[in-house]
Formats: structure tokens, C-alpha cells, sequence
């Protein structure tokens, strides 16, 4: 398997800050970012570091960035993995990524592992056995439990639909902090348009409070969208900074795309 994340982990300069709006889940974050910081302070105690977090909601949302702003936060080494890397068709292939995985994990601690799409992996096992998906979820499990306290390795998993995932999964010990990452708000929709013009060169006419209002029922991921598209505009036209006309023909843009989108579903 390839060595090069254990060997050089990633670590994404990615803070609390970057991430707009998701006030309520921030706060319950900042106290796993204590437990990660200050270990000895809740061993003394007797308590025990939470293991597992899931975030679940809406695509674009902010769940990755907001594991990403965890290891940030705690300078922990960050190995992000996706679901749907561990579904194999040979028997034990899954597990055994599963099983190196938490390996160099373990060897960079602390460290937080961040599992994209879990119910790849952790959809509720069916009556008909499928060897290859039971062995890796089970493999999933047993990692979860077996760390031992002096390692600090948090796992985050992250999706869509909370429902599919397999109870063992949200066990006490395993994932047992769930958290709903939601479309933000109009307040939010401000917040994080304004994280992703920080540093951009906006005409002073533009009103940012004025465009939140006008993105309702976008995510952060949209709305980051609006603000790069709104700038590759600025650019085609020539001006010095972005105006109020690069942000109307974004937002038509970006709207569209959401519209069809829908439209297919319906
Ligand atoms: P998916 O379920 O599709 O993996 P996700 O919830 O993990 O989505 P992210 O990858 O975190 O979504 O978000 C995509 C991008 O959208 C981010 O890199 C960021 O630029 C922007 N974004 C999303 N949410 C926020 C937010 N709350 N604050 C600032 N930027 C955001």
C-alpha cells in the first residue's frame, strides 16, 4: 500500500475561523479540542476522550472543513479516507486498509482520522452475508475499541444519511457524538460569503447582507462557488475589483445549476 500519508500526514492549515456559522456544533467541538489539548486534565479525572464524532446532513455543508479545523485546532496530523476506498471485492482487502489506516494514525498521534461517506463502509448489515462489507465494518469496529488511552486519535466520519448506518456503529465508545451539519441560515450565509471574499478586492458597493439574502437554500459549498465564480468574472471584464454585476450573473449561475439539480430529483 502506499506509505506516503503515514509518512508525511497531512496537516491542513484549516482553524475554527475558516468554518462560518455552525455556532451550536463549534461550541460542543471546543470542548473534544480541550480533551485532545489537555489530556492529563481529563485522565486525572477519570474521564475518557470521546472516540468517534459524526457529522451528518446535507452535502457541502461544511463537514469536512470542520474535521479539517479539528486537527488544525489541536495540531493533530489529519488522514482523511473516503467510504467508498475500502469497498473491495476481495475478502480482507477493506479491513486490511482499515487496519493501516488507523496504524499510522496511531504512530502520528494526535491525530484525527476523517472517514468521507462512512456509509460506504457502516450501512446496516442486510440478512444476505456479504463477507467482504461485514469483515471491513467489523475491522472498523474493532479498531475503535482497541485504541488505548495514551493515544489521542479521534475518528470523524461524516454523511448524508444518518439512518443507513449500522447501530454498532453508534455505540457508546464508538461514534457516539452525532452532530447535524445543516444549510446555514440567512446569519450564516453572511458569515461564510465573507470568509470566502476575505481576500478578494470587492467593489464597496457590494452589500454582502443583501447577496445572503438572495442565496437561500445554497450550502457553504455554493456559496464559496458564487464568490470564485464572481472573481473568474471580475477578471473576464476586465475590472480592478469584483462588483455588483460579477455577483448577480454568479448567483444565476450557481442558481441554475441548483435548479436543474432539483428538478431532476422532482
Ligand atoms: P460533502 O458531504 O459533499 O463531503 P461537506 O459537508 O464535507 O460536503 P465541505 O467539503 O466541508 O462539505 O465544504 C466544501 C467547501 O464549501 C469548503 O471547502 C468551503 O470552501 C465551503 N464551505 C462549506 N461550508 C462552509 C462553512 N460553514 N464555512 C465556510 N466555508 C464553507
Amino acid at each position: 500500500e502506499n506509505d506516503k500519508k503515514g509518512d508525511n500526514p497531512d496537516r491542513p492549515p484549516v482553524r475554527f475561523k475558516d468554518v462560518a456559522g455552525l455556532e451550536e456544533v463549534k461550541e460542543e467541538l471546543v470542548e473534544i479540542i480541550d480533551f485532545i489539548n489537555n489530556p492529563e486534565k481529563y485522565y486525572k479525572m477519570g474521564a475518557k476522550i470521546p472516540k468517534g464524532i459524526l457529522f451528518y446532513g446535507p452535502p457541502g455543508t461544511g463537514k469536512t472543513l470542520l474535521a479539517q479545523a479539528i486537527a488544525g485546532e489541536t495540531n493533530s496530523a489529519f488522514f482523511p479516507a473516503s467510504g467508498a476506498e475500502f469497498v473491495e471485492k476481495y475478502v480482507g482487502v477493506g479491513a486490511k486498509r482499515v487496519r493501516t489506516l488507523f496504524e499510522k494514525a496511531k504512530k502520528d498521534a494526535p491525530s484525527v482520522i476523517f472517514i468521507d461517506e462512512i456509509d460506504a463502509i457502516g450501512a446496516k448489515r442486510s440478512t444476505e452475508s456479504n463477507n467482504e462489507k461485514d469483515q471491513t465494518l467489523n475491522q472498523l469496529l474493532i479498531e475503535m475499541d482497541g485504541f488505548h488511552s495514551n493515544q489521542t486519535v479521534i475518528v470523524v466520519g461524516a454523511t448524508n444519511r444518518l439512518d443507513l448506518l449500522d447501530e454498532a456503529l453508534l455505540r457508546p465508545g464508538r461514534f457516539d457524538r452525532h452532530m447535524f451539519i445543516g444549510n446555514p441560515d440567512v446569519r450564516a450565509r453572511e458569515e461564510i460569503l465573507k470568509v470566502h471574499i476575505r481576500n478578494k478586492p470587492i467593489d464597496g458597493k457590494v452589500d454582502i447582507k443583501t447577496l445572503a439574502k438572495r442565496t437561500h437554500g445554497m450550502s457553504g459549498a455554493h456559496l464559496s462557488n458564487i464568490a470564485n465564480e464572481a472573481a473568474i468574472l471580475a477578471v473576464r471584464n476586465n475590472k480592478k475589483v469584483i462588483g455588483i454585476e460579477e455577483f448577480n450573473q454568479a448567483i444565476e449561475k450557481v442558481m441554475a445549476g441548483l435548479q436543474r439539480k432539483n428538478a431532476v430529483v422532482m
